[in-house]
Order: structure tokens, then sequence, then C-alpha cells
């Protein structure tokens, strides 16, 4: 049984660049030589080609709409849904993860399980390069065993930078460079567990979360079709119990990860998943085909267009779309031919697997997505990588038009929306409404082009407008915390604490522990007048977080309106503590010792109010 087990997805990676799967002018000797030593999937596909929701399939064993994940952009994963990591760390393994996106960072729930979760990136920045992700690497795993460990590496992610030399050896191909960089990274994982005794009691698993289109039917990157351009990765196992050159004779499926893995240690006690162990056929036995099913609901979630359903069987696939594509892909792997009306028989059984899914779907699907409970600041760096397209329609039962024929409005559509992200994050706001605004004119009109026109509007202090849109992109998506917040402070901002008291109460209920968000509420209900209200909020906003003297002072305004003046002097003097120089709190801590009777030192501290500069 293998003693450890090293798991390394590298992004964005297609299987034809590494010369074991037949790449002729791609350099991937370590990646090839492991293949040699161990095993691998000429079929291997993923679920769904996008980064987030394709590792949670891989690391729990099920399809997206299983765990619920079916976007970049989502809450994380559910608490309930069992995760590798945590059978190993139940065993005993050391665990860690080492992560190169901030797709992947632990808002993702991916973190459940590791002792380490290495996700952290300076300010402003969303990827780590990949020597940086495998050092941190190397220097965890050497004193450490059992452990296991995931290595996720991004450099074939677009935009395709390769390091020297390959920059250079590949240029005009700067794609393949990043694959022949990231072998070389392989190259020093597996060179450190052989330095260190380890590489034969550990299992290697090497894989990918999705390929990259780079031109293939229209596309250009990932996220939008579901053909083998995007599906198919590389996968090869090397370690304990798996013979040297062998070749997986079935389509091996991401969700068929975990058994495996869990088999090839010898764990027991596997959560259900809907994948199976591929350890028969890594010694060279024959398995039986199972279907593989994918799905994108870019086009549908992101601009109201139809999602995209495909099941793989065998050699055979089938994709579900307003124009149904049926494809062999051992005569034709390019999916150029689509045979859908020539073998009817063919589609038809095919589609009926894939309508049974949705229908199984329909029961258990997980629904809770969206954009609900995430950060502006997530939203902002998916939307930088180029993530969010232009958005999120409300309506996810809508079947409209077949994604092949919107291609072209779609790169459209996710250019103008990555430029009015970048206007917005560089405070251009007039240029970030023009492209939003062009965006809408184009018939999108989603919850995010509300969303970010709201702030657009509220960075030039137009705030009616603001307040406009954010009540729109409220409405769509009720659980998006964050319009609720720009509705309530444009609100504020226009003079009415009343209106805004309704949006912060929403933004709270979606945001219970946001100390800021319940201070927010508190202060819109002192400004309306409701003191009794404002004070109970803004003392659960200092029992989340007792540090702001801002809060204090706060607290001490709303107790001084209701005519509480001892507690509100109290309070002043905690804002003071934390804040002895400010005027305006010494000012008001000056006045509550007045109405205390307290004469002098209210003399005293409105005198140094004074000196400090307060004028009321
Ligand atoms: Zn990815």
């Amino acid at each position: 049984m293998a003693k450890n087990v090293l798991v390394v997805t590298i992004d964005t990676l297609r299987a034809d660049r590494l010369g074991v799967y037949g790449a002729k002018d791609v350099a991937t000797p370590n990646i090839d030589r492991l293949a040699r030593e161990g095993a691998w999937a000429p079929q291997a596909d993923v679920h769904v080609p996008l980064t987030r929701p394709s590792h949670v399939s891989l690391f729990t064993g099920l399809y997206p709409a299983e765990h619920g994940i079916r976007d970049n952009v989502s809450p994380p994963l559910p608490a309930d849904v069992p995760v590798l990591a945590e059978i190993f760390r139940r065993d005993g393994f050391a665990t860690a993860a080492f992560i190169a996106s901030a797709v992947l960072d632990r808002q993702s729930g991916l973190a459940r399980g590791f002792d380490v979760y290495a996700d952290r990136f300076p300010p402003g920045v969303d990827r780590k390069p990949g020597d940086a992700v495998v050092a941190e690497a190397i220097a965890w795993m050497k004193p450490r065993s059992p452990f296991f460990a995931w290595v996720h590496l991004y450099d074939p992610h677009a935009p395709y930078l390769p390091p020297e030399p390959y920059a250079s050896q590949y240029a005009g191909r700067p794609y393949d460079g990043t694959v022949a960089w990231c072998d070389e990274l392989i190259g020093r994982l597996v060179g450190a567990l052989r330095e260190s005794g380890a590489l034969d009691q550990t299992l290697i698993v090497i894989t990918s979360d999705h390929g990259e289109a780079l031109g293939e039917h229209g596309e250009d990157v990932h996220g939008y079709f579901v053909y083998e351009a995007t599906l198919r990765v590389p996968l090869v196992f090397r370690g304990p119990h798996v013979t040297p050159g062998t070749q997986i004779e079935v389509v091996a499926r991401t969700i068929d990860l975990p058994r495996t893995i869990l088999e090839l240690t010898g764990r027991t006690g596997a959560p259900r998943t809907s994948g199976r162990s591929l350890a028969d056929a890594l010694k060279g036995a024959r398995m039986r085909e199972e279907a593989s099913f994918s799905e994108s609901l870019v086009p549908l979630l992101h601009y109201g267009w139809s999602d995209l359903r495909a099941v793989r069987d065998g050699r055979w696939k089938f994709i579900l779309a307003p124009r149904p594509e049926l494809y062999d892909l051992e005569r034709d792997p390019g999916e150029s031919h689509n045979l859908a009306a020539e073998d009817y028989a063919k589609a038809s059984v095919l589609r009926g697997a894939v309508e049974a899914a949705l229908r199984n779907e329909q029961i258990t699907a997980r629904f809770d997505t969206a954009v609900a409970g995430v950060s502006p600041e997530v939203l902002d760096r998916l939307g930088a990588l180029g993530y969010i397209g232009a958005g999120g329609s409300g309506d996810r039962t809508a079947r409209g038009a077949d994604p092949k024929d919107t291609l072209a409005e779609y790169k459209v559509l996710s250019t103008t929306m990555q430029d009015a992200l970048i206007a917005l994050r560089t405070s251009r706001h007039a240029d970030a409404v023009a492209r939003l605004r062009e965006i809408q004119k184009r018939g999108v009109g989603s919850y995010e082009v509300h969303y970010y026109l709201g702030r657009a509007y509220a960075g030039q202090q137009r705030w009616r407008e603001a307040a406009g849109e954010y009540d729109k992109a409220a409405r769509m998506l009720p659980g998006g915390a964050e319009a609720w917040r720009g509705l309530g402070e444009s609100r504020v901002a226009l003079g009415d604490s009343r209106a805004a008291v309704p949006a912060f109460e929403r933004l709270v209920a979606l945001a219970p522990g946001d100390a800021v968000a319940r201070m927010e509420l508190g202060e819109a209900l002192r400004d309306a007048g409701r003191f009794q209200d404002a004070a109970r909020v803004i003392r659960e906003a200092l029992a989340l977080d007792p540090r702001p003297a801002q809060y204090w002072h706060s607290l001490g305004t709303v107790l001084g309106a209701a005519g509480d003046i001892a507690a509100a002097e109290r309070a002043f003097s905690e804002a003071l503590s934390r804040e002895p120089d400010n005027g305006q709190y010494v000012y008001n801590h000056g006045v509550a010792l007045y109405r205390l009777g307290r004469k002098d030192e209210a003399a005293a501290a409105l005198r140094r109010a004074a000196e400090l500069g307060y004028r009321q």
C-alpha cells in the first residue's frame, strides 16, 4: 500500500500537449517518465470545464449537480459533503494543499480536511507562479509521512506567460511553453521525493481540471462548450499497486479518483460517490465502460442562453443542446462531424441517458448556488480572472439560444465585462458605466450587470442611479448580500435612512457574522429615530467585533439620544480608550459628562476637544 499520496492538478492542461499522449513538439520528459513507470489513461474526462466545480468533483467523487458547485463564483461547498482530505486526516495522515489561484482559495470550501491550506496571495494578486507553489510543497512534504498533499499549478491558465528558457524555446506558442515549464516543476516534486527516499511509497496522481480550447470550435479558452478540447485531460498514476506501463482501457472520469486513491492506500469507509475505483485497471485488468456526464451552465447562468449537457459512453458522445450533437470520438476526435441526424438511433439512446440524468438532477440537485453570500472582493478577483461573464440571469429555467449560435456574442460580452471590471477596479467609473450599458444594450440584464452599475454610479456619487441599479440587482438575486448593502448605503447617501433600514436588515440576515453590516443597520436605525433598536443592533456588532473605536462612539450617540446618559458616557470612554486623540469623541464625551453633572471633567474635555481642533 502507498504510504503517501501526492495529487497534482495542472490547471488548464490539454492531454495532447504531453509526450505520452502523442505530443511531438512539447518536451514533457518528467510526466512521460511517470506514465512509463506507472499507468495512464488515454481517455480521461472531467465533468465541467471550470476550475472550481471540476476540482470539487475531483475531491468529492460527485457530479456538480450532486455537490452543488456549478460555477466558479459560488458559496462554499456545503459542509455536509465529505471531501477526500477529511478521510486521510481522520486516518492520521498529515494533510496539506498548495493553491495557485484565488478561484480555489478557502472560500471555495475545499480547505476542509487540510491541516495546511496555502492559499494566501499578495494584495492585488490572484495567482501564484508554479515554482513558488512547488517550493512550499517540497518544504512541507520532506519531513512528513504519511502525508496527503495536493499541489495545484496554474501556469497554463491564460494569460500564458512561461518563464525563460521556455518563453524563448516556445516563442509563438506560449501555452506550450507553460506546459513544458510545469513538466519541469513535476520533475522537482518527484526529485524531492526520490531524494528523501519516499518516492516508491508515494502514490502520485497527475491530472487537470479541464483542457483549453485554443481556437477549436471557435472557443479560445474554456468554460463555454463541452467539447473534448476542454473536457479531456491527462491522467497519470505512479506508485504501489500501479503496474508499470499500464494503459487504462476505459474512459476514466474525475469522479473515479477518490475511490481509486482510497483503494490504493487501503482506506475503508469511503463516502458515497458517483465514481468507481480504477484500481483494477491500474493493474492492467479490463473494466467495463461507464457513462461520463458533463455540463456547462455558463451560457445559461451568465447569459440566459441554453445550458449544455453531454454524455460520453466509450467512443460515443452526445451533447444535449437546442440543436443536439452526436460524435464518434474514435473516428472524429475533433468532434467536427455531427452524426445526430445520420445515426438517430444512437443519438436517441444517449439522449435518453442525459434526460434521465436531468430528471434525477431536478429531484436531487442542490441549487443554492449563484452568487449568494459571495463578497465583493471575491467577485472582483474572479471577474479579473475572466471568470464572471455578463451574468447571472435570475431565471434558471430559461432555455434560450443554442450556445453554438451565440459564440460571437459571448466573446464580445465577456470581453466587455472584463473591461468594465478593470475600469471599476481602477476607479474609471464613467468608463465602467459605458461598458456595462453596452452589455445591457445587447440584451443581457443580469444580476452582475446591475450590481456593477450600482458600484460604478456610487463611485461617481450618483446615488439615485446607484440605488436604482442595486434595487434591480437585489430583486433578481435576493440572496446576493452585497446588492442590499449597496442599496442601503445609496439610500443613506440620499438622506433617506428610513428607507435604508429594510435594505440593511436584508444584508444582516444574509451576513449574520458581518459586524460592519450591523453597524450600518444600527446607524440607519439611529438616523431614522429608532434609538432602542439602534442600540440593540450596535451592541450586536460590538459582540462580533469590539475593536473599532467608532462602533463605541456610535453606541454612545444612540444611547445619548435615547436619554441613557450614564451608558452613553461609558460608551464614549470605550471609544476614547481606543482612540484618545479623536476630537469628536472627546467632545461628545464632554457633553455626556456635562449632562451627568460632572462639570469640571466636562469643561476639561471640551477644552481638549477645542485643542484637538474639533468644532461642532
Ligand atoms: Zn481551471
